[in-house]
């Protein structure tokens, strides 16, 4: 099936009526594959630090991940690359870093653990600053903010990371890199108007989002059939995210695994999302498929589905959708 849709790499994507959608890289888990999907993609959108440090047997040290991450930034250069600082907990951990709990998803998870483990966290960003020295394609992102607390101690780290640099390599010139913030926590959506003046942009997790706002395990099969971004619920907070970002000039966009479904790219592109980042499988089918669409006709189909309430009939419109312009 994919082959069908190779040829879409020779061609940039943008819509029948000439609207520009990046389509960028959702990359880490599988850690060989940067070298060739550089020209592919418009950058990497999600980058999951977290995938190499699952594959170490120890904390890797500051230096080891500068040469990762060098690696990273030059394979994608001069596009940039959304690096996001460690996400272990929840379903990801470290043979070498014991967190057992009852509620793992509700529990010591992402930004959380950064902030109790500063040194670790210091050491990432400043590996990061590090890396980005003469390139510049750097972009830092926080996984599961849930309060200002969060924003505030994660930038004041920045600043310190920052710093500290600058009086060891006083000769060097370390670029300040946009940071933004993932919105999958539900609070961080109501957020974003105290927010958009400390970050430079966020990115919604759509996978942990629809977790949390339909409190379902986004790994458990029994309740699989639940899990689902095409619950009303879920799209109208998508599209007020887009609205609110859009009153308060906060650049925005998607990198949860909904952005790489065409129909989800199609509501997401439909609600004002320019920036979607997917995993590789499906650039080139999201390219097919938004290159032979009218935003219009995108428009159109959001506002019907916005109106049911339930994601069956969503789902049922969108496939029609599809079907009509296959
Ligand atoms: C998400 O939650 O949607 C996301 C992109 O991050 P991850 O899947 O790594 O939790
Ligand atoms: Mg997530």
């Amino acid at each position: 099936l994919n082959n069908r849709f190779l040829a879409e790499q020779n061609f940039t994507a943008v819509t029948l009526d000439g609207e520009h959608i990046s389509l960028l890289l959702n990359a880490g888990l599988e850690l060989n594959t940067q070298q060739n999907s550089a020209h592919i993609c418009d950058g990497v959108g999600l980058y999951r630090t977290e995938a190499w440090f699952m594959q170490k047997g120890q904390f890797p040290s500051q230096s080891e991940q500068e040469t990762w991450y060098r690696e990273v930034l030059n394979s994608y250069y001069p596009n940039p690359v959304v690096m996001r600082t460690l996400d272990i907990g929840g379903d990801k951990v470290l043979d070498y870093f014991n967190i057992t709990e009852e509620n793992p998803f509700l529990g010591w998870r992402g930004i959380r653990i950064s902030l109790d483990h500063p040194e670790l966290f210091l050491d990432q960003l400043k590996a990061m600053l590090k890396a980005n020295i003469g390139l510049g394609n750097l972009k830092i992102m926080l996984p599961m903010i849930s309060g200002t607390e969060e924003v505030d101690e994660s930038l004041a780290l920045f600043e310190q990371a920052y710093f500290e640099l600058n009086e060891q390599y006083p000769e060097q010139t370390i670029e300040r890199p946009d940071i933004g913030i993932m919105l999958e926590v539900p609070s961080s959506v109501f957020m974003l108007a105290d927010w958009s003046k400390k970050v430079d942009f966020c990115s919604v997790g759509s996978n942990d989002l629809t977790q949390y706002l339909l409190a379902v395990d986004r790994s458990n099969a029994r309740v699989a059939e639940l899990f689902n971004p095409y619950h009303p619920a879920v799209l109208r907070v998508l599209n007020n995210v887009a609205r609110e970002c859009q009153q308060y000039e906060l650049p925005f966009s998607l990198c949860g695994e909904l952005g790489g479904d065409p129909e989800g790219a199609i509501l997401l592109i439909a609600m004002g999302y320019r920036r979607l980042s997917m995993n590789l499988s499906s650039l080139n089918k999201v390219k097919w498929v938004l290159r032979r669409l009218h935003v219009s006709e995108m428009e159109a189909l959001l506002k019907e589905c916005l109106a049911q309430s339930s994601a069956k009939q969503v789902l049922r419109l969108t496939r029609s959708f599809m079907i009509e312009h296959e």
